[in-house]
């Protein structure tokens, strides 16, 4: 049998915000240590233009539970979630 392997010491990088981890619940040997909740947004392929998808807790619930299948050896300290498409400008024109 292996041995316990010891958990890395996350730690915030300079521009990190200044919160406290949020920590999920997880089966992994490594931990999730959020620096920020879990968000998502949408990107326009054409334009660039990203706009924020607000989320329910359900919504957040699962995409803190999809952390526990990163793979062996990561931990996570952020998760966002993107949606790409188009943006009603660039599918309609200026007047949009
Ligand atoms: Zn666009």
């Amino acid at each position: 049998m292996a041995r316990a392997r010891k958990r890395p010491v996350a730690r915030p990088s300079r521009d990190a915000p200044a919160r406290p981890a949020v920590r999920g619940v997880s089966t992994a040997t490594t931990p999730v240590e959020l620096r920020e909740d879990p968000h998502a947004h949408i990107v326009c392929r054409s334009c660039g233009r990203i706009q924020r998808i607000e989320l329910t807790e359900l919504d957040r619930h699962f995409l803190t539970e999809l952390a526990s299948r990163r793979p062996a050896g990561w931990m996570v300290d952020g998760i966002s979630f993107s949606l790409t498409g188009a943006c009603q400008r660039c599918r309609e024109g200026p007047s949009a």
